[in-house]
């Protein structure tokens, strides 16, 4: 693995105006749905927006963005002008233009330096623009109704239980820290801390340990409002707890709210946790409680990546038990119902990561052969380089395009080797389907029924 820089090829390549390298990648590429490379590309460079396409906060007829863990953002708060006031949207969806865009939902990721800007014309219609030429109509999520009902005491539902995926998930992060602490702990593409304190500092409200009662009020103000049933799942997450909160280790932490919810709203909602690789007792009680789909993320596949870029689950857990737990998680929820996530383009961050984009690839694709052959299917997040985290600062650019794109290729033809088909609780899969906003491997793969 050398030290510096990436493969000359993708250099130059990342050195091309964008829209020119947007282009090129289209026709290399012409295996893939355009939309998928568009919002690839959009999802690790982020858009600028004009003020014309920024929200009225809790108060317009946008839905704003929620920050729902992280920042995904490319700036911190203060950088990003008026958006740090008048939030952006949560996701954008585009459609039309040169490439004949399908509906194409993508996750909003603010970076003022972006060559993608969204801006209305003359005809005060909004469109997502490259290099100032006109892309793509851009559609923005309607603020959801029960997004206009505050809890007893004020707390909007917005801040408890907030919904992505264009509606389809509800995104619970009970606990908005990670006990991975300080450079030694912390995953380095991780900014849930420094989120946390951003948030506190704006004065925005941000609940650190968000009560059970509040999450249920919450749900239940969803799921009256709700009535064309569009929020399908519910993802209870937060930071890993290596010791305990309010008393409770992890499991019974994050499972405490399942058994909550399941109780109250029986079957309502597919029930999915994202923890650490817990050993195959507590992997029993998050099943027990009602949850149905467990996310043990395993972030990186490469050994040495791993242990330098997730200390703290390299510490704590170790890669090869890791691993083993996410294959002993099989035997509870039923492989198809184990969907661990992995951080794409963190593999090729500065300074350790692969410096070639095909020795990433092959690295990734390795993991995937070892899930998918045992029937799990692993999905991942495009990396967004927050600017806080140690790997943000160091790869402002993020992976290149190329690899983001070679992925979706070997993620695809994996799967189809292997006889998967689109993991359960993602909505549809397919361009001009998936929802799915924060990378497109939905929008990559065939359409098919719902999983
Ligand atoms: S385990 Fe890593 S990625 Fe997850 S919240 Fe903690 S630091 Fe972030």
């Amino acid at each position: 693995m050398a030290e510096v820089g990436v493969s000359l090829g993708a250099t130059r390549a990342e050195q091309m105006p964008r829209g020119e390298l947007l282009e090129d990648a289209m026709q290399r590429f012409g295996h893939l749905p355009p939309e998928a490379i568009l919002k690839e590309d959009l999802l690790r460079t982020g858009m600028a927006f004009d003020d014309s396409a920024l929200t009225d906060n809790e108060d317009g007829e946008v839905k704003p963005k929620s920050y729902f863990i992280f920042s995904f953002d490319h700036r911190e708060l203060p950088e990003l002008g008026t958006a740090a006031l008048r939030r952006p949207p949560e996701e954008i969806v585009l459609t039309g233009g040169p490439f004949g865009l399908r509906r194409t939902v993508v996750s909003v990721r603010v970076n003022p330096a972006s060559p993608y800007r969204v801006a209305a014309g003359e005809d005060g219609l909004l469109r997502l623009h490259v290099d100032g030429r006109a892309i793509a109509d851009v559609g923005l999520p309607p603020m959801p109704e029960y997004y206009r009902h505050a809890l007893g005491n004020g707390k909007q539902v917005m801040e408890v239980a907030p919904t992505i995926q264009w509606g389809y998930l509800i995104y619970l992060t009970v606990f908005r820290v990670c006990q991975y602490f300080g450079a030694k702990e912390e995953c380095q593409y991780c900014d849930i801390n420094h989120n946390w304190r951003q948030h506190k500092k704006a004065g925005r409200p941000y609940t650190g340990v968000k009560p059970v009662d509040e999450v249920l009020e919450a749900l239940a103000i969803i799921d009256e409002y709700d009535t064309a049933k569009l929020s399908t799942a519910y993802t209870l997450t937060g930071g890993s707890v290596t010791k305990t909160v309010e008393g409770l280790a992890e499991a019974d932490f994050y499972g405490r709210y399942a058994k909550a919810i399941e109780e109250r709203f029986p079957g309502r909602w597919i029930g999915k946790v994202v923890a650490q690789a817990l050993p195959k007792a507590d992997v029993q009680r998050f099943f027990d409680y009602g949850i149905r789909i467990y996310h043990p993320n395993y972030e990186v596949w490469d050994k040495r990546l791993f242990e330098l870029y997730c200390p703290g689950k390299e510490r704590y857990v170790g890669r090869e038990e890791w691993h083993r737990r996410i294959l002993d998680a099989a035997d509870v929820f039923g492989a198809r119902n184990v969907i661990p996530n992995f951080v794409a383009g963190v593999e090729m961050a500065a300074p350790h990561g692969f410096t070639e984009v095909d020795a990433a690839i092959e690295s990734t694709a390795e993991g995937l052969e070892y899930f998918m052959s045992r029937g799990i299917t692993p999905r991942f997040t495009t990396w967004c380089p927050e600017p806080t985290t140690p790997l943000g600062r160091a790869n402002p650019q993020g992976a290149p395009l190329e690899y983001h794109l070679k992925l979706l290729t070997v993620y695809r033809e994996t799967m189809e080797r292997n006889k998967l088909a689109a993991p359960p609780g993602y909505g549809l899969p397919g361009a001009g389907n998936a929802v799915f906003s924060v990378s497109s491997f939905m929008d990559t793969l065939p359409p098919e029924p719902a999983g």
